[in-house]
């Protein structure tokens, strides 16, 4: 029986794994859930699982009476302790934004598999993170789909057979509107997504296409490979997850209908893959097919280019780059900016930055925190009428 530790279980990441637990409760146990703000419904999943704590990120207010008298922590500390918990098997990691970068640290520095959606902390991370790996003896699986497609593709092969990686991408809900209307997407545009139902900062960031490009990094990270080695490719359909070409020619792909639930088997059971009796039907050559491709539109989108590069350049300019994308995303869907403004935010944040090294997760916070008020100073100054005040509480996460 292993024991779980989900972070972020309120969430879209952590709800898809909570299913997935739920028809495998003969080889998981929960230990411990995680929130933000969501107290009710932490309360709800600790009554179903009785885990042996649980963390909320905020202090709920004084009138919540939790129906669960078990134990409860609060605060980024308490998050820590939640990933290096003794008797925990497995972290998964399914915070949003660099909140989850102290939690992926902990949980690799006390020896323990990590099944990491929180791209954001391996952006941020980068080099730390591949450190604590390697120091603290834990294990590393990737939950997001293309990575998650890698890693399948791979199966344990060493990365030195590998010629290239081509990571797929929608293209997003505007893949195919001409340049000048970008200029007319409002927030509920923005959050439909054509193919995956998730979280706001992440369906914002495929809408930009700043989540692809946070996945390059991401990809570059996890295998070790170099820039010009990792490439994109719009795939609308997204039922290639992403390809391996090899050094003898020959290309492995990873085929699914778009469900993060078969990324989440695939770290859970790593190296078996688990029977499971709900996952979406297999892919039908005829049903699904044909399957089609495109260039990115690097000049509709042009996070994207500004993300790959921050990470091309590396040092301050990937840590930098996500804080950034974190602060415009918040703002754009407050209604403090437009869309088209997310770029201009992120990219002249970008300009008071350098690729002087991170050595530390000290350096890291600081470099995150200037490149937050940065941001904001940038987006404050945007002179955007559409400002709606309640959202200004209403962060994306929760
Ligand atoms: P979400 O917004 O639905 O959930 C985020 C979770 O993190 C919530 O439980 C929230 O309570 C918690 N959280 C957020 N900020 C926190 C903080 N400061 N302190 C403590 N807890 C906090 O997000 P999601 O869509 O589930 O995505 C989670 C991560 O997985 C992101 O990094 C995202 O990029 C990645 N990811 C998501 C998907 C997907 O399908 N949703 C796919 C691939 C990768
Ligand atoms: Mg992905």
């Amino acid at each position: 029986m292993k024991r779980v530790a989900i972070l972020g279980a309120t969430g879209s990441v952590g709800e898809a794994t909570l299913q997935v637990i739920r028809r495998h409760t003969d080889r998981f146990r929960v230990g411990v859930l995680t929130a933000n703000r969501r107290w009710e419904a932490l309360d709800a999943l600790a009554l179903e699982w009785d885990p042996e704590f649980v963390v909320l990120g905020t202090e709920p207010p004084d009138s919540f009476a939790p129906r669960w008298s078990g134990e409860w922590r609060t605060g980024p500390g308490a998050l820590e302790d939640a990933a290096r918990t003794r008797g925990v098997d497995l972290v998964l990691n399914a915070l949003v934004g660099f909140a989850g970068l102290g939690p992926t640290l902990a949980a690799l520095g006390a020896g323990k598999r990590l099944a990491l959606a929180n791209k954001e902390s391996l952006v941020a991370g980068g080099e730390l993170v591949v450190r604590a790996l390697r120091e603290g003896g834990g294990e590393l699986l990737p939950v997001d789909s293309e990575h998650s497609a890698v890693h399948q593709c791979l199966d344990g092969r060493p990365v030195s057979e590998v010629a290239r990686i081509t990571l797929t991408a929608s293209g997003g809900p505007f893949r195919t509107w001409p340049a000048p209307r970008l200029a007319e997407v409002q927030p509920a545009d923005a959050l439909s997504h054509p193919t995956w139902s998730m979280g706001s900062k992440i369906t914002i960031d495929s809408a930009t296409l700043a989540n692809k490009a946070l996945e390059v990094i991401e990809a570059h990270i996890l295998f070790g490979l170099p820039y010009e080695r990792i490439d994109v490719v719009v795939h609308p359909t997204s039922i290639i997850h992403s390809v391996v070409e090899f050094h003898d020619g020959s290309s492995l792909a990873q085929l699914g209908r778009p469900s993060m639930e078969i990324p989440i088997l695939w770290a859970l059971g790593y190296p078996e893959r688990l029977e499971d009796r709900r996952v979406e039907p297999g892919f039908d050559p005829l049903r699904d097919g044909p399957l089609e491709f495109e260039p990115v539109r690097e000049d509709a989108f042009p996070l994207f280019r500004a993300g790959v590069a921050a990470g091309r350049a590396g040092g301050e300019f990937p840590v930098a780059f996500n804080a950034a994308n974190e602060v415009a995303v918040e703002s754009f869907l407050s209604g403090r900016i437009g869309f088209q403004e997310l770029a201009e935010v992120v990219i002249h944040t970008l300009e008071q930055f350098s690729s002087r090294p991170v050595g530390s997760v000290e350096d890291a916070r600081q470099v995150d925190a200037r490149a937050r008020n940065a941001a904001r100073e940038s987006a404050g100054g945007m002179g955007f009428g559409n400002a709606d005040p309640r959202a200004e509480e209403s962060e994306n996460t929760e």
